[in-house]
């Protein structure tokens, strides 16, 4: 089944997302639908108390149920995502169910002791949403620092790249856009 769009499922409580401009960004890059649900309840089970964070790939399975067959299903929480053996991730994705999940929990300055930037923020989300769409594309990560499947563990090294797919990636991209 080929990939006809890509959805997106905010959970509640929602961030200040610029929801056009994620929109019109990642229809520009992936030149496929982009559509929005409307947003759902955290799953209280991927809630770890010790941890006060939610369990990134329980998302996954979740996200699962409420996919389309022929889309891609990202999940935008506000709250902050681990996974056993990480202090903390910005995303998690699966190839294979075609669902991925980021936290815009540590993309705001405020979180670094900084003055709010929303137009910085909105970068970093972008980023993160690509980045996350293109693991459930198959991408791995790419040694180019500035392309966005970069690794990034850390905000700097989410600031350095930038929102774009380098040649290389991109060309896969698009092939398994069927595009
Ligand atoms: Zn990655
Ligand atoms: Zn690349």
């Amino acid at each position: 089944m080929s990939i006809r769009s890509i959805a997106l499922q905010p959970y509640f409580p929602e961030d200040n997302i610029d929801k056009n401009l994620l929109t019109e960004r990642l229809m520009q890059i992936f030149r496929i639908s982009v559509v929005w649900r409307s947003p759902v309840r955290l799953p209280q089970t991927a809630f770890d108390t010790d941890r006060n964070q939610y369990l990134g790939s329980f998302f996954l399975k979740e996200l699962l149920r409420l996919k389309k067959e022929d889309e891609i299903l990202l999940g935008i929480v506000s709250k902050d995502l681990y996974e056993p053996g990480l202090n903390f991730v910005f995303g998690v994705a699966s190839s294979l169910t075609k669902t991925a999940v980021i936290s815009t929990y540590r993309l705001h300055n405020s979180f670094y002791g900084l003055l709010e930037d929303h137009s910085i923020f909105m970068d970093r989300v972008t980023k993160e949403a690509v980045h996350e769409i293109g693991h459930t594309l198959g991408l791995g990560h790419c040694p180019d620092p500035e392309c966005v499947m970069h690794f990034s563990n850390s905000i700097e090294d989410t600031d350095r790249k930038s929102y774009y797919f380098c040649p290389s990636c991109y060309s896969k991209v698009l092939f398994s856009l069927g595009l």
